[in-house]
């Protein structure tokens, strides 16, 4: 592995590596954002850091910085898309019951619909 802050198992470290495409819609030294395979919205985008952290409950406290620059991006994106204004939706699943499928921290940007209250 090229950077020692990836796993040579995962998904989404390959996808930072370019070992396997993604439609990249931001690229920075610490985050990546790109279009969903399966997008369940008009819009919808990852935004994952260049560090493999398997999930939310893995962070650990010097990985704040990082993560507040993961959802500094938020906006950004949301604007970009034009659904900054129309409403957006974030969501960061962490563990199997939540529904995480893929196990490299990634906040889901959705917009371009409407979202009901609460989620399934
Ligand atoms: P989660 O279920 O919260 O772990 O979200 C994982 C997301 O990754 C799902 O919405 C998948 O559609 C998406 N996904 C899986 N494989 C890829 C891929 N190769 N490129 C882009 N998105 C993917
Ligand atoms: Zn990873």
């Amino acid at each position: 592995m090229r950077n020692s802050h990836l796993e040579a198992d995962c998904l989404f470290c390959k996808i930072i590596l370019k070992d396997i495409p993604g439609k990249v819609v931001h690229e920075d030294d610490k985050a990546l954002a790109f279009e969903d395979i399966s997008p369940q919205a008009p819009v919808h985008l990852l935004i994952i850091p260049k560090k493999h952290i398997a999930r939310l409950a893995d962070l650990q406290a010097d990985d704040a910085a990082l993560l507040a620059h993961l959802f500094s991006l938020v906006p950004i994106l949301a604007e970009k898309y034009g659904v900054l204004e129309s409403g957006f939706r974030t969501v960061i699943n962490s563990g199997e019951r939540a529904g995480q499928s893929v196990f490299h921290l990634h906040i889901h940007l959705m917009g371009g619909r409407d979202f009901r209250w609460p989620p399934g």
